[in-house]
């Protein structure tokens, strides 16, 4: 097949896809909902800058809120396949209980360290509490676990950034972002380039 016309073809199948998919939920559909989209998040940055803080940090909460009720993660499990939860001294002991292991055995086979920080973390992918997309110790699970995808900080306009390094991994964070940009560019359209 001639490059141009399988480009063509791949080209439509990704725009079919993304019409179909415009609420990813999975980390398949994800993936191509965040095709192309670098540029569009740098200018989203870009655009914010002049929304008011309280203004953007009360309308991200509120979509947060609302898009995290809406996504199923039993469906998309992403994080614990793809991000090491941190843990605290004290969790590395319960979870070598859990398991039925001795604290050194787990820390050895289970356990990472990060340099020079010294934090630990699961070190692996999928997480070994994960089975069939459940977490097999979903009531008992690491706190750092509990906490994601909500962001740690309330100002998420001055921390925008750290926001979108989860954008490509989690359904809840790119559909806030989403309609994050879709709510404020309908209240703050943009004023057309000129062109001289
Ligand atoms: S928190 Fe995000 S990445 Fe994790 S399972 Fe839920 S939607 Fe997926
Ligand atoms: S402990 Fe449970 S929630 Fe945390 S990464 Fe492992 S499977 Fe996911």
């Amino acid at each position: 097949m001639p490059i141009a016309r399988a480009i063509d073809e791949n080209t439509n199948r990704l725009f079919f896809y993304l019409r179909l998919v415009p609420f990813p939920q999975t980390p398949e559909e994800l993936q191509f909902a965040i095709a192309g989209k670098w540029e569009d998040n740098e200018q989203f940055v870009a655009e914010i800058q002049s929304i008011p803080l309280h203004h953007f940090n009360e309308m991200f909460w509120r979509v947060f809120d609302e898009t995290e009720k809406q996504i199923d993660c039993t469906r998309c499990a992403n994080c614990c396949k793809v991000f090491h939860a941190g843990l605290p001294e004290e969790e590395i002991q319960r979870l070598a209980t859990l398991k039925q292991m001795k604290y050194e055995e787990f820390l050895q086979k289970n356990v990472s360290i990060e340099q020079p920080t010294g934090i630990h973390f699961l070190k692996l992918n999928p997480c070994i509490f994960l089975y069939n997309n459940l977490c097999t110790i979903y009531d008992q699970r690491p706190q750092a676990c509990r906490d994601f995808p909500r962001p740690p900080f309330e100002n998420v306009k001055h921390n925008i950034r750290r926001v979108l390094k989860n954008y490509t991994v989690c359904p809840i964070i790119f559909n806030t972002v989403e309609k994050c940009k879709a709510q404020l560019r309908d209240q703050y359209p943009q004023k057309p380039k000129s062109r001289f």
